[in-house]
């Protein structure tokens, strides 16, 4: 089922939560809404799911108004950070729970519940715990028992908000992976909330980048890194590093940087902005011919299979940021206090 979301506002009080929002999600993907605290993103969630009611703007699904039609009519099942399973029911229970509360009509027999039950314990891999409790489950084999349990009903739309936002980060990269892999199978319309950069490029088919109550950019995971759209989005898909200087003759002069400029950058002296990327900088002993910009080491440290490696460099104060793959820190072994030369491989304007 296709999700339309048109021209979506909603206060609280005075503060605007959301400002005309405009969204598509096309039956079958699975969409990330990513943006830092406070952007909307649950409120946005909560308003497609109807539990929250917008101020203006109209919700569509399959091209169908839906703005007021009542949580329960929308076939819509949710997962949250904090699962909600019911304590004092098994794995079995909490899954076919949907199903049982189903009036007479509709309900399907014990033995078609039961092997629905029994055909999502496989594909969420925890065939042998149907006896047990939630609190015998790991954090993440709870959050896949309450993605089973919003499953069991055919949803026509799956809303997931933060669903791993509360396990730890080895089980949140194992579960990310897997609802890629287990979206793949089942195709079900997804909208998934998340302030974790990494977390939406691995996962989403497309993501939304919001930031105060607007949408900043949305598309495909490439598009959104590889050609941000506004700064925001930029500074928020990867770690980066400013260069302020001053635009001259079709280049600008940043911090030790000559760029060439694009037109919009402005005429003779207006400021610039050059945006790289922590990632997308090389250093070396020796001067590069091109683009070399000395500079002194002042701090490394290991972050997982990165290394990163900060810089001062004369002329910009705030210094820099470059992350080093394992392999090429081994073979530079810099130590803080020496001098080296550095070269960004990407520059944005
Ligand atoms: P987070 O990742 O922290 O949950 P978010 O992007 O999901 O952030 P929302 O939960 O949508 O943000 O909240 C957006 C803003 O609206 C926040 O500033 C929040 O305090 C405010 N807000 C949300 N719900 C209410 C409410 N019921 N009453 C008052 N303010 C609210």
């Amino acid at each position: 089922m296709s999700i339309t979301v048109s021209n979506v506002s909603k206060s609280f009080g005075d503060f605007h939560a959301l400002k005309g929002i405009d969204l598509e999600v096309p039956s079958g993907e699975l969409v990330a809404l990513l943006g830092p605290s406070g952007c909307g993103k649950t409120t946005l969630l909560r308003i497609i799911a109807g539990l929250e009611t917008p101020d203006t703007g109209n919700i569509l699904f399959n091209g169908e108004e839906a703005t007021n039609r009542h949580v329960r009519d929308r076939q819509v099942g949710f997962v949250f950070q904090h699962y909600a399973l019911f304590r004092h029911m098994t794995v079995f229970d909490n899954i076919a729970f949907g199903l049982t509360v189903r009036p007479k009509k509709t309900r399907p027999s014990k033995k078609e519940i039961r092997e629905k039950v029994h055909t999502l314990l496989k594909l969420i891999q925890v065939e042998q715990m149907a006896d047990r409790y939630p609190a015998q489950l790991s954090g993440g084999q709870r959050q896949r028992v309450a993605l089973a349990r919003a499953l069991a009903v055919e949803p026509q739309v799956l809303l997931l908000d933060e669903p791993f936002g509360a396990l730890d980060a080895k089980v949140r990269l194992e579960l990310r992976r897997w609802l890629r892999r287990l979206h793949d199978e089942i195709h079900v319309t997804s909208v998934f909330v998340t302030h974790d950069q990494e977390e939406a490029l691995e996962v989403a088919d497309r993501i939304v980048v919001m930031n105060q109550g607007k949408i900043e950019q949305q598309g495909t995971p490439s598009e959104v890194y590889d050609r941000p759209a506004t700064p925001f989005v930029f500074d928020f898909l990867g770690n980066v590093n400013l260069f302020q200087g001053r635009v001259h003759e079709g280049t600008a002069k940043m911090g030790g940087l000559v760029v060439e400029t694009p037109e919009h950058a402005g005429t003779r002296n207006a400021p610039a902005v050059g945006y790289v990327r922590s990632h997308d900088i090389e250093i070396e002993r020796i001067p590069f011919d091109t683009a070399s910009l000395a500079a002194q080491v002042h701090g490394v440290v290991t972050v997982g299979p990165l290394v990163r490696v900060d810089l001062k460099l004369p002329g910009n104060v705030e210094g820099i940021e470059v992350d080093l793959s394992r392999d090429v820190a081994d073979r530079l072994d810099l130590k803080v206090g020496e001098l080296v030369y550095a070269r960004p491989r990407k520059v944005r304007v």
